[in-house]
């Protein structure tokens, strides 16, 4: 998980531009974050651990002059924690400066490693330096030919976005397992994002997802594209839809929003139960507690009202600092709860930590019965494509079943979504999207290679 912008457009502040795109992606990552600029000679670089806001001030955006932005909002998969795997990355090439921001996991990482030059000097411990390097040091006459090279031998997740200093880049694994789009930026230039929101966010006008296997590069010349990776199985990660990408953002040509609300009906007529009200644990589930209540003829009402200002607990990078946020993060709205039978829909079950404290909370708030919905199917399998789960014995699905896992929670009952009622909902078939964590059938990419679990953390 991982948000990636890129920004060309020349007379425009671009790192300002960037700056506020990221913003809109910052709940994709909040370990560090950065912005390069380049103005048609070098490129200068400013990341750092922490928030956006935390990094980026007027000083900082004032000196990163150019016309061409990458930027990145990362959450560690591979490659720890620390401010060398923060990025963009910078790589200063024979032929010029070169900066990159991935989004995503390599699966061969190993292997791309053994085709560096002997002399090659690794400074993070990420897959994206790899794919950095690899690429630089591709054949080929220009940074397309050489991408191109890449995108040949590079296997699993990497929407990406790189630049020299006078051109910019874009492009998409042959899998498309995470999102990339790009749109117009209304005063001349193009912008590319990792969701949707980001271009709304900077007032550019959204024109299309990348495809798979796609790259794109903007120029003086103008923008050009090209196909350059034979199509592979579509592996579209499921969990963009149920939890990491913005609902204001689109997916597919699909609003978010309207896909979790579907998620939320299609949960109520699988698993309907007499109720007094609805309500979601915020934010990501609230369009599927709308959507429950809807289908159910409830009243959906607001439990839980969250401080916005303790990241999200799935996505702090341990068990410690989870447990803090999860006890700090919310508080109920008694008038809401006491002496109701309550409908509390979330988006998923990841080790269960989370859950048994909210139905506490609810409880101790009066509520007179606690039903759990989930609008996901149960994670059995972690994820070696870019999403730092769990591993297989922290998945509490993984060892328990559905009902051991409600009394673990202390719910009156509780209710997965189908796999088939999630792919109704989002319009999908089989086989055309990533359930990889779901169902333990993983996309080409990764069945390809079993080592990858052992390089993805
Ligand atoms: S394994 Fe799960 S989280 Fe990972 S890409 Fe597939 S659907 Fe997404």
């Amino acid at each position: 998980m991982c948000g990636v912008v890129g920004v060309y457009a020349p007379g425009h502040d671009v790192a300002r531009l960037a700056f506020f795109a990221l913003y809109a992606l910052q709940h994709r990552g909040q370990e560090s974050a950065g912005i390069a600029v380049a103005d048609g000679a070098t490129i200068v670089c400013h990341r750092d651990m922490g928030l956006l806001s935390g990094i980026f001030d007027e000083d900082v955006l004032t000196r990163l002059r150019g016309y061409i932005a990458v930027g990145h909002t990362r959450y560690s998969t591979t490659g720890s924690s620390v401010v060398v795997n923060a990025q963009p990355l910078l790589e200063r090439a024979a032929f010029g400066d070169v900066t990159l921001a991935h989004n995503g996991n390599l699966t061969n990482t190993d292997d791309l490693r053994g085709t560096l030059s002997a002399a090659t000097v690794l400074q993070a411990t990420s897959d994206s330096e790899v794919l950095a390097k690899a690429i630089v040091q591709a054949p080929g006459d220009d940074l397309v030919a050489k991408i191109r090279y890449t995108m040949g031998r590079a296997e699993g997740a990497y929407s990406s976005v790189m630049s020299t200093e006078k051109a910019l880049f874009a492009f998409r694994d042959p899998w498309g397992v995470r999102p990339l789009c790009y749109g117009r930026n209304p005063g001349g230039g193009y912008v590319f994002a990792s969701e949707s929101c980001a271009l709304a966010t900077i007032g550019a006008h959204f024109i299309r997802e990348l495809e798979p296997g796609e790259i794109m590069w903007v120029d003086g010349d103008g923008l050009h594209c090209e196909k350059i990776a034979q199509p592979k199985p579509q592996a579209l990660c499921m969990f963009e839809y149920i939890y990491f990408a913005r609902p204001d953002s689109l997916l597919d040509n699909r609003s978010i929003y309207m896909a979790r609300l579907e998620m939320g009906r299609q949960l109520a007529r699988e698993y309907p139960v007499d109720a007094d009200v609805v309500m979601a644990v915020p934010d990501s589930a609230i369009p599927g507690g709308i959507g429950y209540a809807e289908e159910a003829r409830l009243p959906y009402v607001e439990g839980l009202i969250k401080n916005r200002y303790i990241g999200r607990t799935f996505i702090s990078p341990d068990q410690g600092m989870r447990n803090r946020g999860v006890q700090l993060k919310f508080n109920p709205i008694v008038e809401n709860l006491k002496g109701r039978r309550v409908v509390v829909v979330d988006d998923s079950i990841v080790r269960g930590t989370t859950t048994p404290r909210i139905v506490k909370l609810l409880r101790d708030a009066g509520a007179r019965e606690i039903h759990v919905r989930i609008t996901s199917p149960p994670i059995i399998d972690p994820c070696y494509l870019g999403v730092d789960m769990a591993t297989h014995e922290e998945l509490i699905a993984a060892n328990f079943t559905v009902d051991e896992i409600r009394e673990k929670i202390g719910a009156d009952t509780l209710g997965y979504l189908s796999k088939e009622g999630l792919l109704t909902a989002v319009k999908r078939k089989r086989g055309e999207m990533c359930l990889g964590c779901l169902t333990g059938e993983y996309p080409e990419t990764y069945v390809a290679r079993p080592s990858a679990a052992m390089t993805a953390r």
